[in-house]
């Protein structure tokens, strides 16, 4: 049974009551986390605020780069177990818990590197005045946290947020939030100190609507639905607090006549099945020029056909779906894309090894999809492909930026003129030339427009993002 974890210690939560942890591979229940409320968060916000200005607060730059470092270092020593409780809380194939370990640990090393080089500057004015513009923390920050990828989120938002020398409130997902928990007490055991993270778990229109109507809270990242995020939004706006949100996609992989084919296939596939298709920046929909269309059509149906869903252990494609009601919501989105007499090109198995329990989906890929359907334009957050034509380079931009999400995209082609004409013109916070995710690289700033949210992580451009500006106007005559 887990707790909270407020002002350096484990807290028991004001409601005395705890919320079953499943795992997704078995769907057996394997731990319970405490519901928290507002007076949880409350406690969470006061820690954090008085942390502020003690021990954490007082530390020099140098100071926190160091305790980042050793975070980070203490996490890589228990990558292992931090990737086996990362696996069974959200059913992601252990192979891939380890990548988001690395990740979370990359995240401490790229923001203790960042912590003593965020500078400010001098301004030149008036010749009787001296004026510099400072960059100093935001404050208490709250950060809502998806159960896509629990441990790289915590670390792409946490770490910035303490190079810049912030307190933080973390609500982790209510799915999968066991990493977290055990992720803080390696952090104490570092060097945090106390009131620096606080850790409030619970229900996101409980804990998480508390945390974002804190008045003491003064920034809150946000990742996850856009109807959330809109919700997470205005309860900021109602005390004036600033956001980043980041509220997922639907972003396109542009395939042009030219386009290396063999180079393109393996990322069109597992720009979509990694994760089970539950990322926000998952490429579902291959846009493909009309004139190969069939040939990549049958390259796809090839590679679908052989992917496999199955427990973490055995390495399969792709694991199950987070959560029973989550698995209901991809099956119900199949089956009206199936009713619609959408053609299905190939479908993936369920590894006849996976329990009976565990909540999985086979990868399905359907084509051509119109452009007014519900698959080429709503997110799935599973493992579906939408794959579509389109007839030259003026209509695949079109269709790219054709619908309300702009997270990612990619273009393939071998013409350097039309990948620079083409990237330019699409609206996404990143966009790949032959190439999809890059490995996720910390240091590319990562965001979206529209209904993919705003604001921008990773990178040294995210601490922008935890720090304000402050300008110092000195009139020495
Ligand atoms: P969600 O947006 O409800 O939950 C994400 C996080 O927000 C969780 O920590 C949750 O507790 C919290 N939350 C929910 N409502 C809140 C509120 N009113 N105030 C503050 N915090 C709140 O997402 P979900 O219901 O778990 O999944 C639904 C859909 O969201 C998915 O199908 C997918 O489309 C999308 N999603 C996107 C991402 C992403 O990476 N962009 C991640 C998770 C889910």
């Amino acid at each position: 049974m887990k707790k909270h974890f407020i002002d350096g210690k484990v807290a028991e939560p004001h409601l005395q009551q705890y919320i079953d942890v499943k795992n997704p591979s078995t769907g057996q229940v394997i731990d319970q986390i405490a519901r928290g409320d507002a007076n949880d968060i409350d406690d969470a916000v006061k820690s954090a605020k008085s942390a502020l200005y003690s021990e954490w607060g007082n530390k020099n730059p140098i100071e926190r780069s160091r305790i980042l470092m050793n975070i980070s270092n203490i996490v890589l020593k228990h990558k292992d177990e931090l990737a086996t409780i990362e696996a069974q809380d959200t059913g992601k194939p252990i192979e891939l818990a380890k990548k988001d370990i690395d990740a979370l640990a990359r995240y401490f090393e790229y923001y203790a590197g960042a912590a003593d080089k965020v500078h400010g500057m001098s301004i030149p004015y008036l010749n009787d005045y001296s004026v510099v513009m400072l960059r100093e923390r935001v404050g208490v920050v709250g950060h809502i946290i998806p159960w896509n990828y629990p441990a790289q989120m915590l670390g792409r938002t946490l770490a910035p947020a303490l190079a810049m020398g912030n307190a933080s409130v973390i609500k982790p997902a209510e799915e999968a939030c066991l990493t977290s928990l055990r992720f803080i007490e390696l952090a104490t055991e570092a060097g945090l100190p106390k009131g620096a993270v606080n850790i409030v778990t619970g229900y996101g229109i409980e804990a998480g609507a508390a945390l974002t109507a804190h008045q003491d809270v003064e920034l809150i990242t946000f990742t996850g639905s856009p109807q959330a995020g809109v919700l997470v939004q205005k309860a900021a706006a109602e005390h004036y607090a600033r956001c980043v949100l980041e509220l997922g996609g639907k972003s396109p992989q542009i395939v042009f006549e030219d386009a290396d084919l063999d180079k393109a296939l393996p990322s069109l596939v597992n720009g979509l099945v990694q994760n089970a298709g539950q990322t926000c920046s998952a490429g579902t929909r291959v846009l493909v020029h009309e004139s190969i269309y069939e040939k990549l059509k049958t390259l796809l149906a090839e590679k679908f056909n052989q992917l496999v869903a199955g427990s973490p252990e055995s390495l399969p494609d792709c694991g199950p779906i987070i959560t029973e009601a989550q698995y209901h919501r991809v099956n119900k989105f199949i089956r009206e894309c199936i009713d619609s007499k959408l053609p299905k090109i190939a479908e993936g198995k369920i590894s006849p090894d996976a329990p009976q329990s565990g909540f999985y989906v086979a990868p399905v890929i359907f084509g051509p999809v119109p452009r007014d359907h519900k698959l080429a334009n709503d997110e799935v957050f599973g493992p579906v492909l939408a794959l579509m034509t389109f007839k030259d380079e003026a209509d695949a931009i079109e269709l790219a930026n054709g619908t309300d999400y702009g997270l990612v995209a990619s273009v393939w082609s071998e013409n350097g003129a039309r990948q620079q004409r083409v990237a330019k013109r699409l609206e996404a916070g990143q966009v790949y030339i032959n190439c999809f995710g890059a490995g996720g690289g910390i240091e590319l700033p990562f965001g979206g427009v529209r209904k993919s949210g705003h604001g921008r992580e990773k990178g040294f451009i995210a601490l922008e993002e935890f720090s304000r500006v402050k300008t110092m106007i000195n009139h020495h005559g």
